[in-house]
């Protein structure tokens, strides 16, 4: 599936999925999964000596620690301790870690964390060559000692200052290239502006992919090898059209790269000014566009473009990337922040959906199959404190418009039931303390679970309205992990069974009187959108970001003509040609 072509010996092209449209043209940033713990950023040049200091302060501090344990050691300490914390502390004044590290801050003003793992990196590739064994298994040493040092620096972390990607590197900026991006460690890079995201692994609806798009940064996954291939500096073209990324590619072809970025930027300006227009389609439809948002933040991005509503706030993204979990007041506040934000329109927010490939910092899942396992809803409701204070945050924000409280991976009536009496239970519970809410909520569920869509009259008549899972419905109809890059290929929106289901959810929902969007991926793809009208979808949640170009899309389109093109096909179980939906 993911090949590497040889064009000469300076330039060579891979290939893998396009996740994110876009071009990007920069300098590699090859991360380690180690060094994606850290913050990246770059610092200004008048920063260089303060962020050098903080280094050495903080290799200092790890080695004044390791010669206090070395001090303390109890009587039965084995005996290899004591040379083990020799070999840390030698390496914490090894020139060849610290000033190396430090000189990374001059030349390529890094920020401390990064210098360090890029130079560690270097050294541990180094002693990984050595065939001496026991010089070999240094490496580990290396590793820890940057731990340490690391935590240190978190504990005494500068805040990201001037945060420019055009500042050190010569194009667009540094195109992060990595085996794998957790959804934790995408957290901590959104904070840096890169301009791209690179990965070995994955598939289009990995949440590498879907921050990558909310943030609309071209992101290319699947890429196999990709991570050994490059090193840190090369030049890089990313082409997130095709799914390719060039490694050091000749004057002659970034020239060809820099004119598409023009037109690619100047086609998106184009698109902007429709922010204003409503999305009603030839047939006089009007078509609601919702946003999908990760953090707070990104609400303001959607009522800048337009968006109808927020169709989906995956809470989950409160809780990652942080020690401990987020208080009442916290979750409050941020959902307040969006439900303001948004000025009157609707904002649904996503219950806990961790479990699965989302987790609490440290908190490792052991299910066999942990898609299939204690997730999302069922997750919650074994953990009734947890849920308490998310629903009581919840009622609290109602106050300032509505709030439609997702609940993720619904499987039973039972839960349905649960989640209403957790509810109930959360109301008492602020009344009793005096606290100020409202009950301006309205209830629903994802319908992301096979059996829901299949069996959906119950959900549909008991709810207020529902909202298809598509990444994970898919995923769970074609027996294919999502995030899985080897099997990406089985990995099939277009399947008859799969749509079917879909068009069997709204059309039920419909019977009942029930709105119905979809917040997966499928929603924010503009060659699937005429089918989606034809499937009878009149709600669309996605990236901010993708709002005005499926809005163009709905504006050309006619409801009627669809959805007679696209019912045969389904009642044949065929495959839809989306060229003749056109
Ligand atoms: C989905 O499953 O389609 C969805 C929107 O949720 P997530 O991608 O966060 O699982
Ligand atoms: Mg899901």
């Amino acid at each position: 599936m993911t090949q590497a072509v040889q064009i000469n010996t300076a330039m060579c092209t891979v290939a893998g999925q396009g996740v994110v449209n876009g071009y990007a043209i920069g300098k590699a940033a090859v991360m380690g999964a180690a060094a994606l713990e850290v913050p990246h950023y770059y610092i200004d040049a008048t920063a260089v000596e303060s962020e050098r200091q903080r280094l050495f302060r903080a290799m200092d501090k790890a080695r004044d620690d390791l010669q206090f344990v070395a001090e303390h050691l109890p009587a039965d300490a084995p005996r290899e301790i004591a040379p083990l914390l020799e070999v840390h502390r030698l390496l914490l004044d090894d020139p060849m870690l610290r000033d190396q590290s430090a000189e990374l801050i001059s030349s390529r003003l890094y920020n401390a964390e990064w210098a360090l793992t890029t130079q560690g990196q270097e050294l541990v590739a180094q002693f990984e060559q050595i065939e001496d064994a026991y010089l070999r298994e240094r490496s580990a040493d290396i590793r820890q000692v940057i731990e340490r040092v690391v935590l240190v620096l978190n504990g005494q972390a500068a805040a990201p200052q001037s945060l420019t990607a055009d500042s050190n590197a010569s194009e667009g900026g540094l195109i992060v290239v990595a085996r794998d991006i957790s959804p934790a460690d995408m957290l901590r890079l959104r904070k840096g502006r890169f301009a791209a995201f690179l990965t070995d692994l994955g598939g289009p609806t990995s949440h590498t992919a879907i921050v990558a798009r909310s943030m609309n940064i071209p992101a290319v996954v699947g890429l196999g090898h990709l991570r050994r291939m490059v090193r840190d500096g090369d030049m890089l073209i990313v082409d997130g059209f095709k799914g390719v990324v060039i490694i050091n590619p000749s004057e002659q072809v970034l020239q060809q790269y820099r004119q598409l970025q023009a037109q690619h930027l100047q086609q998106r300006e184009q698109l902007s000014q429709l922010r204003d227009t409503p999305a009603v389609t030839v047939d006089g439809m009007r078509i609601r566009l919702e946003a999908n948002i990760e953090l707070p933040l990104e609400a303001e991005v959607a009522y800048e473009v337009g968006a109808d509503g927020i169709g989906l706030f995956r809470s989950e993204f409160l809780f990652m990337g942080r020690p401990d979990l987020p208080s009442e007041q916290e979750q409050f506040e941020a959902y307040a922040a969006v439900v303001k934000a948004m000025q009157g329109r609707p904002v649904t927010i996503r219950t806990l959906d961790l479990g699965s490939d989302k987790t609490l910092d440290g908190e490792q899942t052991v299910a066999t199959n942990p898609a299939l396992g204690l997730r999302a809803i069922r997750y919650c409701l074994a953990n009734p404190e947890l849920f308490q204070t998310q629903l009581r945050a919840l009622l609290r924000a109602s106050q300032y418009g509505l709030v439609r409280i997702l609940i993720p991976m619904i499987s039973t009536m039972e839960e349905v039931y649960a989640v209403r009496a957790a509810l109930d239970q959360a109301e008492r519970g602020l009344i009793a303390d005096g606290v100020e809410h409202a009950r301006h909520i309205e209830l629903g569920a994802m319908v992301e679970v096979p059996a829901i869509a299949i069996a959906i009259e119950p959900f549909a008549q008991n709810l207020d309205f529902l909202s298809i899972g598509s990444n994970d419905l898919i995923q769970y109809v074609m027996a294919v992990d999502r995030t899985d890059a080897e099997v990406a290929d089985l990995y099939d929106p277009m399947h008859p069974a799969v749509l079917r289901l879909i068009a069997h959810t709204i059309n039920r929902a419909e019977n009942y009187g029930k709105p119905v969007s979809i917040c997966g991926e499928m929603a924010g793809d503009v060659r699937l959108t005429r089918m989606l009208l034809g499937l009878g979808l009149r709600c669309f949640s996605m990236p901010a970001t993708q709002i005005p170009a499926i809005k163009q899309e709905i504006l050309g389109a006619h409801t009627e003509a669809l959805r007679l093109k696209v019912a045969t096909a389904l009642n044949r179980a065929e495959r839809i040609n989306l060229q003749k939906l056109h």
